[in-house]
């Protein structure tokens, strides 16, 4: 006998937008249907437990609204209906009563917490907390934090006033990463579309490996992707393939997957051992991913060939043919360049187009990873930073930092149409069924390392459509032009220096010189002082909560401030604030 022939039939009686605990006519009879289809195959109709479901069925509902209505109006003391009587008379039986719901289903009590929750995020995560009034941060020593905050895990439930409560606390002791104030990081800013559209994934929570469980996010990605390589410029009207990935560095770890396999295809089955070792080129300035993700890969660190940057931050083109001569001098492979569109602390953006000639020449695969500069794509007016990109082989592309959608939203793109699938398919049958009813070239589950995988489209394609390619530029233009109002103020204002005279994109480092340096000589000594400058300020800074900006050294210069402005809500005044606080907070050092 077949086990689906012991399986009790469905009744499609529930649907979504009518739910089965409001309707009268939903008897015992329909309830116990259901329940027989929860409990398995094995279970017959007069096991005790469906009676036991059964006895309850037609009480739950209007137990579950009463407690709800108890639980906000946090006055609890009603007793427990629940057959299996594990409750032992304590003052908050009605809690229990929620909390001790083992289904993870949105039933009727659910609906108010849900609800609740909502608002308080709304009100406190999203409009209170980027006030320009608030701070952006509540600073406390980690040891002072624990004692504030209940991290502890119990054998018992906690009631959902508690939980709202730890919500709260959960926000105020939270960065507020959206607020105008935090220009510490490359992302920034709360889009409300991409906020919604995030919570709507969440609440639909798709994976998004094949068309059978993520139709509609499928198609998305496909669309979402083709703009892109178009706006990219490969050829063809942007042929070639894409993906979305779990950030930047992931994604920069696909460009060295795809062109390993394109140069050296038998690695897919070999693996490196006994090959000749590949070598990739990047900046000393470029993301550390690059290196992070080809010793994660099995390259090696010693064989990811840093290229001197010259005084502005771009990779030295006499130097990179160097290092790839060498390369072939020692029998070694050259691979591939991963250029860089935006480097990530001076903004710096490398000739794509002498790159491009390079890779050409020496038949390398040319990858620029533009994870933050590539947001001026959508601008007419800064599109030509990227000139030469068009010729990339890949590109690493995150909309989370320069266009301002949600944590994360990071793609890769390559104009070979094949590569990804090729790469890294091996076919699991019990996902990727060739047998199934409809066209599987849409189950794309299998060119992702992932399995399991986020709708990170939705929140990005929503957005863009609210706002279109123009709102999408004008939002570009804006930061750019906040950037080179904040570089022009800084380089007329007393004790402020620029690290680069002209910051191409918009982080801006910089330093401040307190007045008690100001008349040093520019010696040994003065560059120790101000190399403990903005630590110290940043310190102030956070325990105040004013605002959050970073700093770092590079090479031998010592500590400068980096502005990273990526959030266009940000005004003239603000870049004067950001100027003035610094300033009022290194007072006296
Ligand atoms: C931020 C960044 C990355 C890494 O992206 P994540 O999404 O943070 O992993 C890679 N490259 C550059 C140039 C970046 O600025």
């Amino acid at each position: 006998m077949l086990a689906s022939e012991t399986f009790p039939a469905h009744r499609f009686k529930e649907s979504i937008f009518k739910p089965y605990s409001t309707s009268g006519s939903a008897s015992v009879d329909d309830l116990a249907s259901v329940n027989k289809t929860l409990t398995s195959a094995a279970t017959t109709s007069s096991s005790p437990d469906t009676h036991a479901a059964v006895d309850i069925a037609p009480t739950a509902s209007s137990v579950e609204f009463e407690t709800a209505r108890k639980m906000l109006t946090n006055n609890s003391s009603s007793s427990s209906n629940n057959s299996n009587n594990n409750n032992n008379n304590n003052n908050n039986d009605a809690k229990d009563d929620i909390s001790g719901f083992v289904a993870s289903h949105p039933a009727a009590p659910f609906e108010g917490f849900i609800r609740a929750c909502v608002d308080e995020i709304i009100k406190l995560a999203v409009f209170q907390g980027t006030n320009r009034s608030t701070k952006v941060v509540e600073w406390h020593e980690p040891a002072e934090l624990r004692q504030l905050f209940d991290f502890q895990l119990r054998d018992k439930g906690e009631p959902q006033e508690k939980l709202r409560e730890l919500l709260r606390e959960t926000i105020r002791f939270s960065v507020k990463t959206g607020h105008p104030y935090f220009i510490n990081q490359l992302y920034s800013g709360v889009d409300p579309y991409a906020l919604v559209g995030q919570w709507l994934t969440d609440a639909l929570n798709p994976s998004v490996y094949t068309y059978e469980v993520a139709p509609l996010f499928t198609l998305m990605e496909e669309q979402v992707l083709a703009e892109m390589r178009r706006i990219v410029g490969f050829p063809n009207g942007g042929k070639g393939d894409g993906i979305f990935c779990p950030g930047g560095s992931i994604a920069n770890g696909y460009a060295i997957s795809c062109a390993r396999y394109t140069y050296a295809p038998e690695s897919k089955k070999n693996g490196l051992f006994n090959a000749k070792p590949l070598i990739i080129f990047t900046s000393e300035d470029a993301h550390y991913s690059v290196e992070k993700l080809a010793m994660f890969m099995g390259f090696g660190s010693e064989h990811v060939v840093k290229i001197a940057t010259n005084e502005v931050g771009k990779m030295r083109l006499s130097d990179l043919e160097d290092q790839v001569r060498r390369c072939l001098d020692n029998g070694w492979q050259p691979l591939m360049v991963s250029a860089t569109a935006g480097t990530t602390v001076l903004g710096a953006f490398d000739d794509l187009t002498g790159i491009g000639d390079l890779c050409r020449k020496y038949n390398m695969w040319m990858h620029v990873d533009a994870a933050w500069g590539g947001g001026a794509l959508m601008s007419k007016k800064y599109r030509h930073l990227l000139n030469g990109i068009e010729r990339a082989d890949s590109v690493t592309w995150n909309p989370h930092k320069l266009l301002a959608a949600s944590q994360q939203c990071s793609t890769f793109l390559t104009r070979h149409q094949l590569v990804l699938g090729q790469c890294h398919s091996t076919n699991a049958a019990y996902l990727f069924q060739k047998d199934k009813f409809y066209d599987t070239s849409y189950d794309t589950g299998d060119k992702h390392i992932q399995c399991g995988r986020r709708a990170d489209v939705f929140k990005f394609w929503f957005m863009w459509k609210a706002k279109g390619n123009l709102g999408l530029e004008s939002h570009v233009e804006k930061v750019f032009r906040m950037a080179e109002f904040f570089t022009a103020k800084v380089r007329e204002r007393p004790g402020f220096e620029l690290v680069l005279e002209s910051p191409e994109c918009t982080n801006i480092s910089f330093w401040y010189v307190p007045p008690s340096l100001r008349t040093m000589e520019r010696d040994r000594e003065f560059y120790d002082k101000l190399h403990k400058v903005a630590p110290k300020v940043k310190e102030r800074m956070i325990k105040k909560g004013s605002m959050m900006i970073t700093y770092q050294p590079l090479r031998q210069l010592p500590n400068f401030f980096r502005l990273v402005l990526q959030n266009s809500c940000l005004e003239e005044s603000d870049m004067i604030y950001f100027l003035d606080e610094i300033e009022s907070l290194a007072k006296n050092l």
